[in-house]
C-alpha cells in the first residue's frame, strides 16, 4: 500500500531531507586525498545531531554508521571507517535524517581529487538519469515512466543499471511501497498521486549489472569491478510537480 501524506507531514519531512542535505554539503566539502571515510561520518552525525535531528541509518538492521561510503567498485552500504581516500577515486555518500519520526534519504558520487574521463562520465550520467526520473514525478504518470526514464539516461551513456537494489517509498519509514527500480516500461506501475513521496536512486555501473556482496554483510560491489556511482534525492509528488525535498 502506498501511503500519501498530508502537506503537514510534507513540511516535516522537508527538514528532514534540508538537513540531509546540509549534512551531505560539509561531507562533500571534506572530501580531499588522505580523509578517512570515519572521518566524514563523524562530520555528518555531528552536522544531523546539531539540528536536533537523528541519523536514519545509525543502527538501521544493525548498520554502524550515519553515511554509507562506498568507493570505486562498491556500489552502496560500503561502511565507514579507518579507510582514507585516495587520488583519482570516486566516493558515493549515502545520508539519511529523521526529524519527528519523519525520513529523509539522499545520495551523491564525489570526485576524489582529480579522476578519469571514465568516472567523470559515469557520475554525469548517473545525476542526468535522476534529474530525468524526478522529471516524471508528476500526477498521472505512472511509477515505472520513472523507472523507464533513469534506465534511458543511463543507458544511452552506455552504462548498465544495477537491478537487485532500488529505490522506494519513503515517511515514517525508511523504505515503504512501492519499490522505485531504475529499470523498466514506460506506461506501466502505480498512478502518481499527490502525497506520494518517493526516494528516487539509480545505482549506475560503468560496466556489466552484476553486483555481489562482500563478507562483512554489507558492502555491495560490482561483479566485474567496474566503478559504480549512486545518486538519490527525496521526491515528493505535488499538484504542482516533483518537489525535491532534499535539499537544503
Ligand atoms: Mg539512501
Ligand atoms: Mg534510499
Amino acid at each position: 500500500m502506498i501511503i500519501t501524506k498530508s502537506p503537514a507531514e510534507l513540511e516535516t519531512m522537508r527538514e528532514a531531507g534540508r538537513i540531509t542535505a546540509a549534512a551531505l554539503r560539509l561531507v562533500a566539502s571534506a572530501v580531499r586525498p588522505g580523509v578517512t571515510t570515519g572521518e566524514l561520518d563523524a562530520i555528518a552525525e555531528e552536522t544531523i545531531r546539531a539540528a536536533g535531528a537523528a541519523p536514519a541509518f545509525k543502527g538501521y538492521h544493525g548498520f554502524p554508521g550515519t553515511l554509507c561510503t562506498s568507493v570505486d567498485s562498491q556500489v552502496v552500504h560500503g561502511i565507514p571507517g579507518s579507510r582514507a581516500l585516495r587520488e583519482g577515486e570516486i566516493l558515493s555518500v549515502d545520508c539519511g535524517a529523521i526529524v519527528d519520526g519523519y525520513y529523509g534519504d539522499s545520495a551523491m558520487t564525489f570526485p576524489v581529487g582529480t579522476v578519469s574521463q571514465e568516472a567523470r562520465n559515469l557520475m554525469d550520467a548517473t545525476r542526468r538519469s535522476l534529474e530525468a526520473g524526478i522529471a516524471r514525478c508528476v500526477p498521472g504518470m505512472r511509477l515505472h515512466d520513472i523507472s523507464a526514464a533513469v534506465q534511458g539516461v543511463a543507458e544511452d551513456a552506455g552504462f548498465s543499471v544495477v537491478r537487485e537494489y532500488v529505490g522506494h517509498g519513503i515517511g515514517r519509514t525508511m523504505h515503504e511501497d512501492p519499490q522505485v527500480p531504475n529499470y523498466g516500461q514506460a506506461g506501466t506501475g502505480p498512478t502518481l498521486k499527490p502525497g506520494m513521496v518517493l526516494a528516487i536512486e539509480p545505482m549506475i555501473n560503468a560496466g556489466r549489472s552484476d553486483v555481489r556482496s562482500l563478507d562483512d554483510g554489507w558492502t555491495v560491489v560490482t561483479a566485474d569491478g567496474s566503478l559504480s556511482a549512486h545518486f538519490e534525492h527525496t521526491v515528493a509528488i505535488t499538484e504542482s510537480g516533483p518537489m525535491v525535498l532534499t535539499l537544503e
